[in-house]
């Protein structure tokens, strides 16, 4: 196989992560810097392109590929909207800043549909044609691929599963609305269904509680992150529940959090899901955990840009 090589992006509101890989997903090199601040439109395609100027001696780059947090029109390369994690960021038109800069094909997606990317190039989801894939971490993200595409709908907004209303009128959102999943099954919410419950049975809170420590106390036996952990089981479990009377997809690949901890995680999660899914409906559905961890971004981001280069 001729070797090729992407330069490929996974733009966060802390870090810009970077890496060489080439077209059959293996990384060459990879660091990271700082996210650059305001304004995010300018900033960013500035730090993209000196990155290129400091690598492009030392490998044949073909393409760039993006993953990046934000709403992001894929055919045209373009950040729709952004959150203030990224101060100025929506407008970013990244076809104009590096692709004509450097003259190199760029394509640019969503962090978790490059992920999703990535799981299914070489992760997780490799040969897998169908899946759903679900991040919980801060928030929650999903992706949906249908005959190894992603499914990306009317407004390249689809498996945005963060927002759907798992509890009508419940806890206000980040959005704006109440009631959303990742309100309930994101690490924050746990960490958020913990300090209250604290309050009510009367107890000290502080601010520095994390996923991983509310875990540990629950598998001390502890009762108060017992009754919490379990409802936080339960809401993910639901959610992904209906998502699969929706989708049917076959194979749920979980990452992002509470999910590293691994086989304990996924025992608990096997066995709600089970509970709550009409089986009939959707047999042998296979929950698995993503495989790629924090290089699922930039080894899907090269994927995408092989792919639409027509390179692989
Ligand atoms: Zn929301």
């Amino acid at each position: 196989m001729d070797l090729k090589f992407c330069l490929a992006f996974d733009v966060g509101g802390t870090f810009i992560k970077y890496a060489i890989v080439d077209n059959s997903g293996k990384i060459h090199l990879k660091d990271k810097v700082e996210t650059p601040g305001f304004p995010a439109k300018e900033t960013i395609p500035r730090t993209m392109g000196n990155i290129f100027d400091n690598l492009r001696n030392k490998f044949d780059i073909s393409c760039f590929g993006i993953s990046t947090a934000g709403q992001i029109n894929v055919d045209k390369g373009f950040v729709e909207y952004a959150t203030d994690n990224l101060p100025g960021y929506s407008g970013t038109d990244f076809v104009e800043t590096i692709g004509k800069k450097f003259n190199l094909p760029v394509f640019v997606d969503n962090d978790v549909n490059s992920a999703a990317a990535g799981e299914m190039w070489v992760g997780s989801a490799k040969e897998t044609k169908n899946f759903l894939c679900v991040t919980l971490g801060t928030g929650v993200g999903g992706a949906i691929v249908i005959n190894g595409e992603i499914h990306r709908g009317a407004n390249f907004s689809a498996g945005e599963i963060g927002h759907f209303i798992i509890v009508p009128e419940g806890d206000k959102c980040t959005c704006g609305k109440y009631g959303c999943y990742e309100r309930y099954a994101s690490t924050s919410a746990l960490i958020r269904m913990y300090k209250e419950e604290l309050i009510n049975s009367g107890l000290q809170v502080n601010d520095n509680y994390t996923g991983e420590y509310i875990v540990d106390l629950y598998y001390k036996g502890d009762k108060i992150s017992k009754k919490v952990y379990e409802k936080f089981l339960d809401y993910i479990s639901y959610g992904i529940a209906n998502l699969t009377h929706i989708l049917d997809p076959g194979t749920i690949i979980i990452g992002g959090g509470i999910s590293a901890q691994g086989k304990p995680f996924f025992d608990e999660i096997n066995s709600r899901f089970k509970k709550y899914v009409n089986e009939t409906y959707c047999k042998n559905t296979v929950i698995k955990q993503a495989s790629l961890l924090n290089d699922a971004g930039v080894i899907g981001a090269a994927f995408n840009a092989f792919s639409s280069a027509k390179i692989i």
